[in-house]
């Protein structure tokens, strides 16, 4: 994962780029010997074929959020940058694998890495959400701001964000994976878990509405194998429909950093 930060960093200063809205992905692309081009890509998000200092990235021409199409783009070009010179030369990459972030060294979770130290470079996140309260609108902020999916916010925040929080994505009345920050009270929540009934997330798959406003859930209801998880432990909770995926994201934060 190291070398996925180190050249992340090294293209922010060899473009000189202060802030992530000086960053131009095209600009750089050009310069490094890539193109892309938008196509119609069956089930994948993107993929890119190169040889030897070129490269084209081609990306599914549907994606209609502009976050999720710059954070695809930007995943490309971290196979580009982190593999040129071995003997892989093409990705295949589905959503699957851009929401890969596994700790376990793999071509795509290293290009998410890649491309989240790019386009929410630690400083210039930093000083975007410093001193606001989280919220799943600080999420949307975050997600306008960067220009990059809410998902990929989402994980940021709770990576580096200043207050701790857990990111849960669900579908179809499971949990498909979870994020949680390390001093986050409860971290025990394996995928396949089942949503809880009292959460809102339950309400989007078995009923016709799901309330996006923040409330109160014991930490239980989530997280019912954590033994670290009291019954009076309380976290507030706010969930958002990902309807492309049929899937609902989550977070979760303690009550007190209300
Ligand atoms: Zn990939």
């Amino acid at each position: 994962m190291t070398k996925a930060i180190k050249t992340a960093e090294e293209l922010i200063d060899k473009y000189c780029i202060e802030s992530h809205r000086e960053l131009n992905l095209e600009e750089i692309c050009n310069a490094e010997g890539l193109f892309i081009e938008e196509v119609e890509l069956n089930g994948l998000l993107g993929n890119i074929i190169y040889e030897n200092n070129y490269g084209l990235i081609l990306i599914n021409k549907s994606i209609s959020h502009p976050g999720m199409k710059r954070f695809t783009i930007t995943h490309e070009m971290g196979h580009f940058f982190l593999s040129k010179n071995s003997n892989i030369n093409k990705h295949g990459c589905s959503y699957d694998s851009l929401s890969n972030y596994s700790e376990n060294k793999n071509h795509e979770a290293e290009a998410n890495r890649f491309a989240t130290e790019l386009l929410m470079h630690k400083p210039w996140f930093s000083r975007f959400i410093k001193n606001i309260p989280v919220c799943m609108d600080l999420i949307k902020q975050i997600s306008e701001e960067f220009t990059v999916s809410l998902t990929a916010a989402a994980i940021r925040y709770a990576e580096i964000g200043q207050y701790p929080i857990a990111v849960i994505m669900s579908n179809d009345n499971l949990v498909q994976w979870a994020f949680i920050n390390d001093s986050f009270p409860c971290r025990y929540l394996p995928v396949g878990s089942p949503v809880p009934k009292e959460s809102n997330a339950w309400d989007y798959f078995n009923s016709d509405e799901m309330s996006t406003e923040e409330d109160l859930i014991q930490a239980r209801c989530w997280f019912t194998e954590d033994f670290r998880c009291s019954q009076t432990t309380y976290f507030y909770e706010q969930s958002i429909a990902i309807p492309v995926t049929k899937s609902v994201l989550t977070i979760l934060w303690e009550s007190e950093f209300k």
